[in-house]
């Protein structure tokens, strides 16, 4: 696990430069607030960042459109899975973590766990229904990956002078940010008489 200050306003820097952007166009169709983005290990950079395309295909999450864009590379350009840091937005469903999983990277860090989205969309739901899981909960440490709340990761920083505090705050900011998206998700759809039930849970 890498938490320090520097990788953690990284992880920040690319969910606001480079996913929610995205996501803000994608949403003015009827797509979904998730989204997910790919770096360098070694060097944090940007490998590919993408976001959900339910309207394209309903299998298209944020994570998983990510995946699609990350194959698409040429092999030159596309570093290894174990080279490499996984982003989502939000916690991911049981469908992408397996999408992760079968991709073969060995880390998630996502910025908003499932209890903080909830009342958008339920992952739990799977996971107790299909999985036989109590609690709708899966184990964030097991043999092909650990799974990190980037948010609780900036809670947990041991510094105490401002530079966590700045942190905190664009973590607030994009909370703000990710329901502004939403907002617009719901309006979208309402207009268009989009349905998705399995997001409502029926
Ligand atoms: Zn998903």
């Amino acid at each position: 696990m890498n938490s320090s200050l520097q990788f953690l306003d990284r992880l920040l820097e690319v969910i606001e430069k480079n996913i929610a952007p995205i996501t803000s166009e994608f949403v003015k169709e009827g797509n979904m607030l998730f989204g997910g983005a790919i770096l360098t290990k070694n060097d944090y950079a940007l490998v590919c960042a993408d976001t959900n395309k339910i309207t394209e295909w309903p299998l298209l999450h944020g994570e998983i459109s990510c995946l699609r864009t990350y194959n698409a590379l040429p092999a030159a350009e596309r570093p290894a899975p174990t080279d490499c840091i996984m982003i989502a937005t939000h916690e991911p469903c049981a469908l992408c973590l397996s999408a992760i999983t079968w991709t073969g990277f060995d880390n998630i860090y996502f910025l908003f766990s499932y209890a903080d989205y909830k009342p958008i969309f339920d992952s739990t739901k799977i996971l107790k229904q299909v999985f036989g899981n109590p609690n709708g909960e899966y184990r964030r440490e097991n043999a092909y990956w650990s799974s990190y709340c980037i948010a609780k990761l900036v809670d947990d920083l041991e510094e105490s002078d401002g530079r966590k505090k700045a942190l905190q705050g664009r973590v607030a900011a994009l909370r703000e940010r990710y329901n502004g998206i939403n907002k617009v998700y719901e309006e979208v759809t309402k207009a268009k008489g989009i349905h998705i039930p399995r997001v409502t849970g029926e």
